[in-house]
């Protein structure tokens, strides 16, 4: 396998720490999408300092400093890491396999309300999922792949202390192959792609140039090209995500593809006139929404007036759109999102989806304090739900900090996830 990928270009280290990461059964696709991720996600991580590598604490938490820096320490311990990643990876059931009996016994201190979802990538560096589960209540994380759920590969895991059963799909039920997902582009499929599923979409795209390349191989040949040739072509098709348009012409996904296949309304992130580029990024670091909104629709019933929700790195929003699908009524939403991209995508969607309650937004999470907490909590009575996918920046693979896991400048933003959801029960607990 070490041979086949430096073969196909990448470098020996990179190669070892995908096999590393993705176990002894892992597919080549499977080792080539989390490489894809871990050099997208070095690139990104060019531009980040070096200082601030720390985990901070910075908040009166009803959890004490001494304890927060005792979870810390027992991070990243090869000899602590319990948690495996399930095979086939489908969590407490998706649609198409429903487990016959689903329980799961949460400890006192992790029952809601509030309800809270964290969310981040799959195939983290080792103990880190150990560290975010320690953290959150020992609740073992939900690993769950998109690809279940839509045409496309998501490989994420979900910390929440959601109910498990009675949950159910969005419907119309989106196109399960990347064939129903892309009807015109059946015609131009050569029957060498076997691919039915897309891989992860990721913050990048396939250049224009690596699509005439193909071409240009592709036109030497009458018929089906030589296997050595398909082979080629195909690892780039996996790891770029094209999809044929037209005879021996391969493309990278437009934007509004990706909405579709990531749940969301056509033009979603189109509001506010964004760049193609911004919007590639936002999309590529976005919640798969049908599989979201599965987990969420627990919430229905139990909440038949509507929800607060405190949504953190709140990106395009992918946790409001899968409440809003589900039926279930946004009375407040608090958001906090960096990106003013984000925001006014948000924004856009709150006002042409005419909702009736208020949305209130930040942008910097570790700006949010005890202080403003309270106010915020007075102000809309509480909160049901905090979600959030904290980046994950230096969490995907063979990147500089990648070994710090989460301490890495991005992904150390997990612990101002676990400190706001600690500050909110808190606050919401606190005899009146
Ligand atoms: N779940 C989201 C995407 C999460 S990606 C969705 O469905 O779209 C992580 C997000 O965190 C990014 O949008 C990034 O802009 C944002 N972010 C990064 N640092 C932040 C900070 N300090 N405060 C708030 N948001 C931040």
């Amino acid at each position: 396998m070490l041979l086949l990928l430096a073969k196909m270009g990448y470098t020996v280290e990179e190669c070892s720490i995908a096999m590393e990461r993705c176990g002894p059964e892992a597919s080549v696709v499977e080792l080539t999408d989390f490489i894809c991720a871990a050099q997208l996600s070095r690139e990104a991580d060019v531009y980040l300092p070096d200082d601030d590598l720390k985990p901070r604490y910075n908040g009166v938490c009803k959890i004490k400093k001494r304890k927060f820096f005792e979870i810390c320490k027992k991070k990243n311990d090869p000899e602590t890491e319990t948690i495996r990643l399930p095979n086939p990876m489908i969590g407490f059931g998706v649609p198409s396999l429903q487990l016959e009996s689903i329980s799961r016994s949460l400890p006192d201190s992790a029952i809601g309300p509030p309800f809270f979802y964290y969310e981040n990538v799959a195939l983290a560096p080792k103990g880190v999922w150990d560290t975010i589960s320690r953290f959150l209540n020992d609740i073992e994380p939900e690993f769950v792949d998109s690809k279940y759920f839509c045409a496309t590969a998501r490989k994420r895991g979900y910390v929440h202390n959601l109910p498990v059963q009675n949950r159910f799909p969005l419907v119309p039920l989106p196109p399960l192959t990347v064939q129903q997902a892309f009807p015109l582009s059946r015609k131009w499929w050569p029957q060498w792609d076997p691919r039915e599923k897309l891989n992860c979409i990721q913050t990048a795209i396939g250049s224009a140039k690596l699509t005439e390349r193909i071409r240009n191989a592709l036109e030497r040949f009458d018929g089906d090209p030589p296997t050595s040739v398909q082979k080629s072509v195909l690892d780039e098709c996996r790891k770029w995500n094209l999809v044929w348009v037209g005879r021996n012409k391969v493309a990278p996904l437009e934007p509004d593809e990706m909405e579709m296949l990531l749940g969301f309304p056509k033009n979603h992130t189109r509001g506010g006139g964004i760049s193609r580029t911004d919007r590639y990024k936002s999309l590529g670091n976005s919640f798969q929404v049908d599989t979201v909104a599965y987990h969420l629709s627990v919430l229905k019933d139990m909440f038949p007036d509507g929800i607060n929700l405190l949504s953190l790195f709140s990106g395009i929003g992918g946790a409001e759109v899968a409440l809003h699908r589900l039926g279930i009524k946004l009375k407040n939403v608090v958001s906090v999102e960096k990106s003013k991209v984000n925001r006014d995508i948000v924004r856009s969607w709150w006002e042409q989806t005419n909702q009736a309650g208020n949305l209130i937004d930040f942008d910097d999470v570790q700006a949010l304090d005890g202080e403003r907490l309270e106010e915020v909590i007075s102000y809309v009575g509480g909160f049901d739900l905090i979600v959030g996918g904290s980046p994950c920046n230096n969490l995907a693979g063979s990147n500089r900090v990648s070994r710090d896991g989460l301490e890495g400048k991005e992904s150390s933003l997990f612990y101002d996830y676990f400190r706001i959801l600690d500050l909110v029960k808190s606050i919401m607990h606190r005899p009146a």
